[in-house]
């Protein structure tokens, strides 16, 4: 198998050590692997600044997405409703759950490179009292914009909303304080910023919001509340648990800790992220989303001319070591490059002579 590096935001490049985890075999129901899943809860709760009277970790089987599913399908009931606020695919994403599952809601969508804007929200709260719930992603890895998740917080606290934040891209790359920001539910999963490989998502969530969702869910598999609750018995999960990832997923844990925790490794990703923006631009790519609205984890550049194949670039870019991920927008020709996982400003650089390489450009 060709040995690449992944640019991409999840699955994402991991360390050798996190991979070899994944060797042994282990029982669900043994005293040591139900262990592992109580430090995983309990240490994803501390890096959320998360105080374990009030808030609690639950873990879920699947990708990403069906922990989003799971959450919007318990925490909101048949009597509520939710803005669901949307400026890329992943939004777009979670009110096609909505529609799915049938819950009642009014979606909120801006264009892709914009922020909401405050005024606006502010007045559909005031207008529409039957909004019980906010639902926003904080990185859209759509674009890489970073949303204002801190703006939103606050009118949530005001209009007394229960406050749901996909971080699936940022949770681990970047401090979030889940209390001091008023989340009551922030998901995320183990393939991205924390560096583990794909198979689970997990959830923080306010305990007292938690327990009032029993009784909610459209559906077994889905149901947060059943699942929390078998969970916190003795780290026992409902049905079976992908054994080999929550193993990795420990480890990689102890080596986000091992570089200096989320603050060391926000600047990693900071720093491969700024080099690859300014390295991109001196040779003819421009970014899509501003500086000021750019986030650290992903960027999505436009095509540099008419000429320019993606296909053919990719091919030359990967059998030189690195996978870059295509654009998602439809109005627009763009790619996009993942800087998070194990990659280092090394990486950043020699991909940019790569692809200074490939469009010609010997300025070096
Ligand atoms: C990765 C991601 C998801 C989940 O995607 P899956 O493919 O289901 O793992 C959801 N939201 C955002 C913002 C993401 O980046």
């Amino acid at each position: 198998m060709n040995h690449y590096k992944l640019l991409t935001p999840g699955p994402l490049t991991t360390t050798s050590s996190v991979k070899e985890e994944m060797l042994l075999d282990r029982c669900t129901w043994e005293n040591d692997y139900k262990s592992l899943t109580q430090k995983i809860r309990a240490k994803i709760l501390e890096l959320a600044g998360g105080d374990p009277k009030e808030y609690t970790t639950v873990l879920m089987q699947g990708s990403g997405t069906f922990t989003v599913e799971a959450v919007m399908n318990s925490a909101i009931s048949n009597q509520d409703k939710a803005l669901i606020i949307t400026n890329g695919a992943y939004g777009e994403r979670i009110v096609k759950i909505a529609k799915y599952i049938g819950i009642a809601f009014r979606e909120f969508r801006v264009a892709n490179n914009e922020y909401p804007n405050e005024e606006e929200i502010r007045n559909i709260l005031k207008e529409d009292s039957d909004i019980t719930h906010i639902v926003m992603v904080h990185c859209e890895t759509t674009t890489g914009i970073l949303n204002p998740i801190e703006m939103v917080s606050k009118l949530s606290k005001e209009f007394e909303k229960t406050y749901i934040v996909d971080a699936m891209s940022s949770f681990g790359g970047m401090e979030i304080n889940v209390p001091e920001l008023g989340i009551d539910y922030l998901i995320s999963s183990a393939n991205k910023c924390i560096q583990g490989v794909p198979g689970f998502g997990f959830v923080i969530a306010r305990i007292d919001k938690l327990i009032a969702c029993e009784g909610n869910s459209r559906s077994l598999s889905f149901d947060l509340y059943d699942q929390w609750k078998e969970m916190k018995k003795d780290g026992k999960w409902r049905f079976t648990s992908p054994t080999h990832v929550v193993a990795a997923f420990a480890k990689a844990l102890d080596e986000l800790d091992e570089e200096g925790g989320i603050p060391a490794r926000f600047s990693r990703y900071q720093n491969n992220n700024r080099i690859l923006r300014e390295r991109l631009k001196e040779i003819g790519f421009h970014a899509y989303i501003t500086d000021e609205k750019q986030s650290p984890i992903i960027t999505t550049f436009l095509f540099p001319n008419e000429s320019f194949s993606f296909e053919d670039f990719y091919d030359y870019v990967k059998e030189r070591g690195f996978v870059l991920y295509p654009g998602k927008l439809t109005h627009i020709n763009t790619f996009r490059i993942g800087n998070i996982g194990e990659i280092y400003e090394e990486d950043i650089q020699t991909l940019c002579n790569v692809i200074e390489n490939y469009m010609g450009v010997n300025v070096k």
